[in-house]
């Protein structure tokens, strides 16, 4: 063998050329990984990007942002929330100028949180009421469930939200029976009082396509699954995505008086053609993007395209919750949270997080930021949904 062919062979081997002399591989001592990639549990893996990606920090919204879809309260006004002089400094800091709290209740609950949000800090937070889902079974329940939409908009609702209760929850015969549907015609006069009442319903049905799938090794969201088992609708007698997708559809047909937000982008956001076609179908639909940035951000050309095309019926949304007075850990959190909507939304930057937590909350994929143009921006941050709540633009 030739001297040039034998160290050709031995640099392949892993020889290394040490100061002019050759060094066979078995002289050299090479660092043996510390894990091994076939035995590395999964939720271990925190793979660090090598890309030198330029980053944006977006501390604050570039135009005042409503936020459709938060939670400042629940539980029927049982868990009231933190006050909202705590809320509003960092509200101040991102550019919020309103928060929609969509679980605001009903009647007492409804009356002690428009109280203490919306009338004492007008412009600030908009409060939408909730069905009284127990009542379902109750003769007269269409009447009456009506009736009360109506009540609660002279209390002070602005809305109703539609928990995924309906369609994937609420059953018949106290909850022993067979899944109550989206389209149910008992919620007809519900649907209409809010077309008389002129106040949008916020519609969350059905859930991300992967919870309908198995939950196995081929389920993009599986560590989130694993994390939440109650989220997957696999088996039993839950319809399938499309199933819900479908009579939720009827139920736009059939009442196009009635405004309604699909939030989380009609829970449609991994086809959005689907979504496309919806809206083009439905005028009377619009979506919110919250939390589904994630998904959103991994298809940026298509995402653009629905940007443009419907950016008079998008809506920006977080579904974030404020943190407890004094807990500053979670305010920071949450700031950041708004940030990385504000970057995804205003910048180009590529391949980011989604998520604030050290591997993404929903699925192992990055995110490109749309850098849409300061007329559709003012559209999604404020003015969408200003026109739906009949605020001042
Ligand atoms: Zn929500």
């Amino acid at each position: 063998m030739t001297d040039p062919v034998r160290r050709q062979l031995l640099l392949g081997a892993g020889a290394l050329a040490l100061g002019g002399r050759l060094a066979r591989a078995a002289d050299v001592k090479i660092e043996q990984p510390r894990v091994s990639a076939g035995t590395l549990p999964l939720a271990d893996f925190r793979p660090k990007s090598m890309l030198h990606a330029k980053e944006t920090a977006v501390p604050r919204a570039r135009f005042p942002v409503i936020d459709f879809h938060t939670h400042v309260t629940s539980g029927n006004g049982r868990k009231l929330g933190t006050p909202p002089e705590n809320i509003l400094p960092w509200m101040d800091r991102k550019n919020l100028r309103a928060l929609v709290n969509l679980t605001g209740g009903t009647g007492a609950g409804l009356a002690e949180t428009v109280k203490r949000y919306d009338l004492s800090r007008p412009g600030r937070f908009v409060t939408f009421t909730e069905p009284s889902w127990d009542r379902v079974a109750e003769p007269g329940y269409a009447k009456w469930q009506g009736d009360e939409i109506a009540r609660a908009v002279q209390q002070g609702a602005r809305g109703l939200k539609i928990l995924k209760t309906l369609g994937l929850y609420l059953r018949e015969q106290g909850q022993s029976g067979p899944l109550v549907k989206v389209d149910d015609p008992r919620f007809d006069p519900m649907w209409e009082a809010c077309a008389a009442a002129k106040v949008p319903v916020a519609m969350h049905v059905s859930d991300p396509e992967a919870f309908f799938l198995p939950v196995d090794a081929s389920n993009e969201r599986l560590e989130e699954l694993g994390g939440h088992p109650t989220w997957s609708f696999h088996g039993k007698d839950f319809p399938s995505n499309r199933e819900i997708m479908e009579a939720r559809n009827r139920v736009l047909a059939r009442h196009p008086r009635t405004t309604f937000v699909t939030l989380h982008v009609g829970n449609g956001a991994e086809n959005l053609a689907f979504v496309g076609e919806c809206l083009d179908r439905y005028k009377n639909m619009h979506v919110d993007i919250a939390a589904r940035i994630g998904e959103l951000g991994r298809q940026p050309r298509a995402s653009g395209v629905l940007f443009d095309k419907y950016q008079d019926r998008i809506l920006f949304g977080t579904d974030s919750s404020p943190p407890a007075a004094g807990d500053l850990a979670t305010e920071r959190a949450v700031e950041r949270s708004y940030e990385i909507y504000f970057r995804f939304l205003e910048t180009r930057d590529e391949y980011f997080s989604y998520s604030t937590g050290p591997v993404p909350s929903q699925g192992r994929w990055m995110i490109y930021g749309l850098g849409l143009a300061d007329s559709v921006l003012q559209k999604v941050y404020a003015d969408n949904a200003a026109r739906l709540l009949r605020m001042p633009l």
